[in-house]
């Protein structure tokens, strides 16, 4: 009886309700008992915030939390994350500083709502990359759009940086800020 009244409380205080070792060592004179079955959710699909259909702490996330990138592809689709995720720090970070802008404020972009990314090439010379993609974006409630972007990158010390980017479809440039 006691040990069900501590184990109820500990469940609805949503304390302990994974069961862990902890748990189960607090008191040895209370019966053991089973852990409840966990809930999955059978329709999730892991899909990172970059297209790729992997989850986001697997794929950039990994970078936002500090890896370095093995390539500017990575980088590339790492950015684009933190800009749906609106990670100035990160996107200052890996900015190189010879291009960097002073400050780096996305509050600007808060009604823009980020579509899709598709990557069209990469190229790797040394310690120079150029990745060429297309990212897409509604802002507010206007019609999709899409902005076509060959960004350059370098790589110092191990690490690559992203360093400017041309924008062929000149007329839609205005739709955003330079990114990478
Ligand atoms: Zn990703």
């Amino acid at each position: 009886m006691a040990a069900q009244d501590a184990g109820a409380g500990r469940a609805q205080s949503g304390r302990c309700v994974n069961f862990g070792v902890e748990d189960f060592g607090l008191d040895s004179t209370q019966p053991t008992r089973s852990p409840p079955p966990v809930p999955v959710n059978p329709v999730t699909i892991a899909r990172c915030h970059c297209g790729n259909l992997r989850a986001y702490e697997t794929c950039c996330g990994r970078f936002h939390r500090g890896e370095a990138a093995e390539n500017a592809q990575q980088l590339m689709r790492a950015r684009y994350s933190a800009f749906v995720l609106m990670l100035e720090d990160y996107l200052l970070e890996t900015w190189h500083p010879s291009t960097r802008p002073p400050e780096f404020c996305l509050a600007d972009s808060i009604r823009t709502r980020w579509l899709g990314l598709d990557l069209k090439s990469h190229h790797q010379a040394g310690e120079w990359a150029q990745v060429e993609f297309i990212a897409r974006f509604r802002i507010g409630s206007g019609p999709a759009q899409q902005q076509t972007e060959i960004s350059r990158f370098v790589r110092e010390a191990g690490c690559w940086y992203y360093l400017d980017g041309e924008f062929p479809q000149a007329r839609t440039s205005h739709a955003r800020q330079r990114r990478g």
